[in-house]
């Protein structure tokens, strides 16, 4: 006997990585430059170089056990501490470490979190296009997942179809911004306005609604858009934040949780969420990663390579008659599919070795995902097989 529910998730792989793997298999039978991989987001531009300055450092500096041994489970004090003195010279906050948790990236932070809201009944919202990981994140912690409609063409947030949408049992709305995939920054706005019906709600139902905040790509912006903080909008925010792709460090599993001491019960919340992780196994992000933050909470990643590929495949697909939202952060650009015969149109477009992920996995079918962390010289020879794709349209 098993459990049939993991069982399901480990057999079923996501179409992300069954794409991925395919596009491997591909590689190896016509050589990379025939295969056009736009599935993984995988980042393609290296960690900035102070991260590798920060591990010889430690390295150089740490006694062995001290730097590869266990820290405490909410991590070390400094790291957060970077972490905080960053965070308030960017947005005026006065945060502490003690609300901080260093997690293992967002996708196990996410878990803690809403393991953490989970309640008999409880439901959770989705803002679509969403990260198809939310769904069994929620479920198998516990709680009904529900999406809200995308806000077609625009992808801010459908406000109205929310607000309808919350009930006495939801316990949380996710969001992310940098959204993957659509690259859509929420504006100052749509939070304000989102915040405005969250505290209304909240009130008439008599329980906080949580707004958990899932921001991995919030540095990676483009052309001076601002990605407002959502705690100082919306006070019962809690953040999960990762640097996978800030850092390009996704495999070393590195992020944190932000609890402001302001939410509503948030020393139980904060409480709560380290149990939760406890109870998933969770003992310490990695020290070497600790001690990586501790000195690189605030580098950048220089975003260069990341918008050159954007302005060349927006600029190219839209040209060919593709529409696609211009994106202003992550590393996505979401497209429309050009006919009505979806399946057709995806058929096609493995022949031409073009690996796109559709978007009904993201709450939002009739849309494709194009992943832009790859070289340019993909994006570039890729185009003229985009133009084969839409002209049998
Ligand atoms: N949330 C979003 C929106 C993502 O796109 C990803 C990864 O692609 C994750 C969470 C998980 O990231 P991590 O590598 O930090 O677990």
């Amino acid at each position: 006997m098993f459990n049939e529910k993991a069982y399901s998730l480990g057999a079923n792989r996501s179409v992300i990585r069954e794409l991925f793997e395919y596009g491997r298999k591909r590689t190896a039978e016509v050589g990379p430059e025939n295969v056009f991989d736009f599935s993984l987001g995988n980042p393609s531009i290296p960690a900035p170089p102070q991260v590798e300055a920060a591990i010889r450092e430690a390295l150089a500096t740490m006694p062995s056990l001290a730097l590869h041994g266990y820290t405490t489970a909410a991590g070390d004090v400094a790291a957060r501490q970077a972490i905080a003195d960053d965070l308030n010279a960017r947005f005026g906050t006065d945060i502490t470490p003690g609300e901080l948790f260093l997690g293992c990236g967002a996708a196990p932070e996410l878990v803690a979190v809403l393991s953490a809201l989970a309640v008999p009944g409880g439901e959770v919202l989705a803002v679509a296009p969403y990260f198809p990981e939310y769904k069994p994140f929620a479920e198998s912690a516990g709680l009904t997942f529900r999406a809200v409609p995308p806000d077609v063409p625009g992808f801010q947030i459908r406000l109205s179809e929310l607000e309808k949408m919350l009930n006495v049992h939801t316990q949380a709305v996710m969001i992310d911004s940098p959204n993957n995939p659509s690259g859509t920054v929420y504006s100052r706005e749509t939070l304000q306005a989102l915040s405005e019906i969250l505290t209304r709600k909240s009130v008439e139902f008599g329980h906080p609604i949580y707004l958990i905040s899932d921001e991995p790509y919030r540095e990676l912006v483009y052309d001076g858009v601002e990605v407002p903080f959502v705690p100082c909008i919306y006070r019962d925010t809690i953040v999960c934040y990762s640097y996978s792709k800030s850092l390009s460090l996704p495999g070393e599993r590195i992020g944190y949780v932000y609890v402001p001491r302001a939410a509503a019960d948030s020393a139980q919340i904060y409480a709560a969420v380290l149990g939760a992780a406890r109870a998933a196994g969770h003992v310490c992000a990695p020290s070497l990663m600790q001690q990586v933050i501790a000195r690189c909470a605030s580098v950048r990643p220089d975003l260069e390579a990341y918008d050159v590929n954007r302005r060349a495949l927006y600029d190219g697909l839209t040209a060919m008659g593709y529409e696609a939202a211009k994106p202003e952060g992550a590393f996505y650009l979401f497209v429309k599919v050009p006919t009505e015969n979806e399946e057709e149109f995806f058929d096609r477009a493995r022949a031409l070795d073009l690996l796109l992920v559709p978007g009904a996995g993201f709450g939002c079918p009739g849309y494709f995902r194009i992943c832009y962390c790859v070289s340019y010289d993909t994006i570039l020879h890729s185009l003229p097989r985009f133009r084969t794709l839409i002209e049998g349209c």
